[in-house]
């Protein structure tokens, strides 16, 4: 969309819409939203809308807390699955201080930073994101479990699919919306689906996501689901992973294509790919920012394991698509649904930048499938590992001071910190699998 403050006003008359949501995400990519009533709405317009930030994750707790809510008019949505009087709209936004600064810590603000600095340089960044999710019973209390009565797989369709008509619903809702599906389909798992939407700018992008998680959420308690964003629900089922997909444009036209190169990648793309290699143990923590996102990654379940990429294979970190043309594209396979979003796509582009500006060569493919390779074949590609838990990540995120940048250096010192404490509270649970292994034995 592209509205006008008049357009605001008019839409809020004309469709009657009475109360309007305010969001915006905390670091841990949570949203948060602060409601208000249609009578507040030039209040709203004005950046008059203010809260206590001191209780959000991330948000300074000692230096002034009073953060103001700026709506960006074009992010402008009703919800179609609310009462259609009285409609319930929602802006997404940029959150600043009392003085009018933008708040550093913000989400929003620091993907906004890392587009700028690409569109310095001439870019515009396009991400097509590819989001997959369960949906499982809920208990007589309404408790999620993970539970489910279908043996679906993949592309399966009903009455194998029970979540079937729930997706479809999804679907509907999401178009509603303004969302342009390119395809929906069951995954490989019971229970677990994908639904795809059109690339964008990596602020819509990030700002559709957002949504995508929300509309998914509400449309599966519709149908008594439980909708999850969790990466590995079941330790013997695959995971849910945001594949990423990325190009680049100049004035218009896809950059990343040259159909001259045996890869149909211009000299721009593998340099992209290789600020992404020189980065990605940091960028990991943000992708992956939770414990069990890296009990994702483990051989046999199409998700990456090793750091390469390929235009051949099916299951690297970064895969090629065999398209071409305009629809060129790099595909990052490790991101999981669990990632903020901003700070995912921030600490991509910067990396990927940081490998134009720097003329970083990728490592070499590897075009035969790694998952089928022994250990000496791995040893001889001189392959590295994602980090294997969120405490390797942590740590490497430390040690690279410019996503630390991107970041912010406050924001990065504070996610280190609070990421060392999650990794030191699941430490201290004695699980199951301890108790199956150990009890008996010692
Ligand atoms: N679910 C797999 C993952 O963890 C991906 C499966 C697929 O889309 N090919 O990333
Ligand atoms: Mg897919
Ligand atoms: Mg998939
Ligand atoms: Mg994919």
């Amino acid at each position: 969309h592209n509205y006008t403050r008049e357009d605001i006003l008019e839409l809020v008359e004309e469709e009657d819409v009475g109360f309007i949501r305010l969001q915006f995400t905390d670091i841990y990519g949570t949203m948060k939203n602060m409601a208000v009533t249609a009578s507040q709405l030039e209040k709203v317009l004005n950046n008059e809308c203010m809260f206590d930030s001191s209780a959000i994750k991330g948000y300074p707790n000692s230096e002034s807390p009073d953060m103001y809510l700026y709506p960006d008019l074009n992010t402008f949505e009703i919800f179609p699955w609310r009462p259609q009087q009285g409609k319930v709209a929602r802006f997404i936004c940029d959150v600043h201080r009392a003085d009018g600064t933008p708040y550093e810590g913000g989400s929003r603000y620091i993907l906004k930073k890392a587009v700028r600095e690409a569109a310095e340089m001439g870019y515009t960044v396009n991400v097509g994101p590819e989001c997959e999710f369960f949906l499982f019973h809920t208990d007589e209390n309404g408790i999620p479990t993970t539970i489910t009565h279908e043996q679906g797989g993949y592309f399966d369709v009903g009455p194998l699919d029970l979540g079937e008509n729930a997706r479809r619903d999804m679907v509907l809702t999401l178009e509603q919306m303004g969302f342009e599906i390119e395809t929906s389909h069951h995954e490989i798992a019971p229970a677990q689906h994908e639904i795809d939407f059109r690339y964008d700018e990596a602020l819509i992008a990030a700002d559709n996501i957002m949504t995508f998680k929300l509309v998914v959420r509400t449309i599966a308690k519709r149908h008594g689901l439980h909708a999850t964003f969790m990466p590995k629900p079941k330790s013997e089922a695959h995971g849910s992973g945001m594949h990423i997909n990325l190009s680049l444009s100049k004035e218009g036209t896809n950059i990343f294509q040259d159909s001259s190169d045996k890869n149909g990648l211009s000299q721009e793309a593998y340099y992209f790919i290789g600020g992404l290699f020189r980065h990605m143990k940091a960028i990991t923590c943000i992708a992956n920012p939770t414990v069990n996102s890296y009990k994702r990654f483990v051989p046999g379940y199409e998700a990456p394991v090793y750091m390469s990429w390929s235009a051949k294979t099916r299951s690297p970190l970064i895969r090629i698509p065999s398209v071409g043309g305009e629809k060129t594209r790099i595909e990052l396979r490790s991101p999981d649904p669990s990632a903020n979003p901003y700070l995912v796509l921030a600490v991509l582009l910067a990396a990927g930048m940081d490998g134009i500006r720097n003329k970083i060569v990728p490592q070499n493919s590897v075009d035969e499938d790694i998952q089928d390779m022994s250990a000496e074949q791995l040893e001889q590609l001189h392959l590295e590992a994602l980090p294997g838990s969120l405490l390797e990540a942590v740590h490497e995120l430390e040690k690279d001071t410019f996503i630390c940048k991107v970041l912010g250096e406050d924001l990065a010192a504070k996610m280190i910190a609070a990421y060392k404490k999650e990794y030191r509270d699941y430490s201290m649970q004695v699980t199951e699998w301890e108790i199956a292994n150990y009890l008996y034995k010692m």
